[in-house]
């Protein structure tokens, strides 16, 4: 027997008792004639202590960090204890032990504050997975994974497999393939997401699927992205969209309990698309706080159709308004005493590269109720205290105010508001918000391509009062920069993404399930019969054949556990994961195959290596 006891398991109610355990050389201090050693597995640490009797047999085995060490020995009560570790009132008096294996020194320090960079970390990542921080996050992910797996088998779904190697799915992004040497010439993609197997599984009755999955999307990994990523993918037949926001509220909310102990008992907030970005500049809001956007210009690109506070700014003659195409606000709490300084930095802030902005506007609403503005030249008091209260200000609050292109400004605005929330401290760590996110457009045009394309993906049914408009209209536009006035532009999805604290973790859709809706919508998306039935001939065949009403949802798994464990990288919650340039620095892949694969596998290789 290799151990009676792990690393972390002895306590003071075991003084006095025999045990064996094994593990790694954590450190190695010597005191006069006597050595400690702490010994770690994935359990914890325990301090061994090897008295002067054992000094010549440890002359003999020298002993260096991460050597794999077995000691015998008795628990006995420490002079010097360490409240800080459960097993830390007491140490294991060596007796007899043996090196198991022998370790080269590490390329790291095996501790939470390693001294290894990232590259090296991820070289030798089976290294980096023994430190502790690194062990926390995967416990974390397998915690969700069971909290999930759980919630759903009560709830009645199958976890159902699907193929890898398999034909496109659209999702958006480009297909990873992998050429097949039996059929020459010819090439398997893998799944973007198991989105057409889950909808095959509804038509074949299976009408609970679940599946915490692998998904390969081949994009450039700006961000915080993985080429391979898992989703808890979900679908359910005979549903309503009601009915799924509900199930999947519920698993989250299952989720947070028994991960993080967090009884949410909240009912989730709902917001439209068009809300989202009207108030936030953006559709995946962070509603832990306020600084909804105040909007002072009439959208122009953008599929939204609000009534905006022009008349607040309108006839000031202030040309940096009148000439841009979106004006906007938020009320930042608290800052009216903001320095020149201070407004200097923000003013230089967005107007960085990835903010975009020509210069920021001000508008100090003091806590005396008086008004002082970067356009004082323009608007009167009273107008500017107008303005400060459309945007939601109160005396001593700070509005900043942003010009320019409709897209880029909105996106500037929800930037400066996370920035200025977390600057104030306002996205905290331990407090979790969730929203659903609803009516998303069902298309989008894309003006370069001068054709539709779908929002979210081909399957997604529209709002079924908006079934005709679909039917009912030819998809073709004369005139591309007239696009906005094409009835399919106001036709809303039946589509929602849950999203928590400012990121989606999940979206989905009500399905179409019936072929001639489905063949409208691929038409609709410049997909010619052929080419429908090139790709999609499967799934419209099997819509012919009973398809039951449908719809589901995927949950992005590694974000999730990267939100609740607090840390921006989804990248600390796999256990192998790829740098940003989709390297795997570990196996040093992807890499070059033999001359004698690619013979096989009948590909002739145009590139110079
Ligand atoms: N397949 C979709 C995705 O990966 C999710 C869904 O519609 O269920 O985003």
């Amino acid at each position: 027997m290799y151990r009676t006891h792990t690393c972390g398991e002895l306590r003071i109610s075991n003084q006095g008792q025999s045990t064996t355990l094994a593990g790694w050389v954590q450190t190695v201090r010597k005191f006069g004639a006597i050595t400690f050693i702490d010994l770690r597995d994935r359990y914890g640490i325990t301090q061994l202590l090897f008295g002067e009797e054992l000094n010549k047999t440890l002359e003999e085995n020298p002993m260096g960090r991460e050597f794999v060490l077995q000691v015998t020995g008795s628990v006995q009560e420490r002079s010097n204890k360490n409240l800080n570790i459960p097993t830390g009132e007491i140490e294991i008096k060596v007796e007899t032990f043996r090196v198991l294996n022998k370790s080269a020194v590490p390329p790291f320090t095996i501790q939470d504050d390693t001294d290894g960079g990232d590259d090296l970390r991820m070289k030798y990542r089976f290294l980096d997975l023994r430190r502790n921080a690194v062990k926390k996050n995967l416990e974390l992910r397998y915690a969700v994974n069971r909290a999930a797996r759980n919630y759903l088998h009560n709830q009645g779904f199958m976890d159902i497999e699907t193929p890898f190697l398999i034909k496109s799915t659209p999702e958006g992004a480009r297909d990873f393939v992998v050429p097949s040497r039996m059929n020459a010439g010819q090439f398997y993609a893998l799944p973007q997401s198991p989105q057409t197997f889950k909808q095959l599984l509804m038509v074949s009755g299976y009408d609970r699927y679940y599946q915490i999955v692998k998904c390969f999307r081949d994009e450039d990994l700006r961000a915080d992205r993985q080429p391979e990523f898992t989703q808890i993918d979900c679908e359910m037949a005979f549903v309503e969209q009601e009915d799924i926001l509900n199930m999947f509220e519920g698993m989250v909310k299952a989720i947070f309990k028994d991960v993080k102990g967090i009884d949410y008992t909240e009912t989730v907030s709902r917001m439209t698309w068009e809300d989202a970005m009207w108030q936030y500049g953006n559709d995946k809001p962070d509603i832990r706080f306020g600084m909804k956007v105040l909007n002072l210009k009439k959208p122009a690109s953008v599929y939204v159709q609000k009534q905006p506070a022009e008349e607040l700014i309108n006839g000031a003659g202030f040309k940096v308004f009148d000439d841009a195409e979106t004006v906007v606000a938020i009320a930042v709490p608290g800052c009216s005493e903001y320095s020149r300084k201070q407004t200097d930095e923000l003013t230089e802030w967005v107007k960085r590269p990835q903010i975009g902005m020509k210069g920021l506007a001000f508008i100090k609403y003091n806590s005396d109720g008086s008004c002082k503005s970067s356009m004082d030249k323009f608007y009167t008091e009273d107008k500017l205290k107008a303005i400060a209260e459309a945007a939601g200000a109160q005396p001593g609050d700070l509005v900043l105010m942003l010009a320019g292109a409709e897209e880029r400004t909105r996106k500037a605005i929800s930037d400066l508001r996370m920035e200025m929330a977390e600057r104030l401290g306002l996205r905290r760590k331990d407090e979790f918000k969730l929203l659903w996110v609803l009516d998303f457009p069902l298309f989008e045009y894309d003006e370069e391509g001068n054709r539709w394309v779908a929002r979210h993906h081909p399957f997604t049914s529209p709002k079924p009062d908006q079934i005709d408009t679909m039917i009912s209209n030819n998809p073709s536009i004369e005139n591309a920069a007239e696009y906005l006035k094409h009835p399919y532009a106001n036709i809303k999805a039946n589509a929602y993404d849950m999203v928590l604290n400012g990121n989606e973790i999940g979206g989905g859709s009500i399905r179409i399930f019936q072929r001639e809706l489905q063949e409208k919508m691929f038409a609709a998306l410049g997909m010619d019969e052929a080419e429908q039935l090139h790709k999609f001939g499967f799934l419209l065949g099997a819509f012919e054949y009973g398809a039951p009403p449908h719809g589901g949802i995927a949950f992005g798994f590694d974000r999730l556990c990267a939100i609740l464990g607090g840390s921006e990288s989804i990248r600390d919650f796999i256990a192998f994961p790829k740098n940003n340039a989709g390297r795997d620095m570990m196996l040093d892949a992807p890499a070059t195959i033999d001359d004698k694969q690619l013979v096989e596998l009948s590909i002739k290789l145009d590139v110079k290596s």
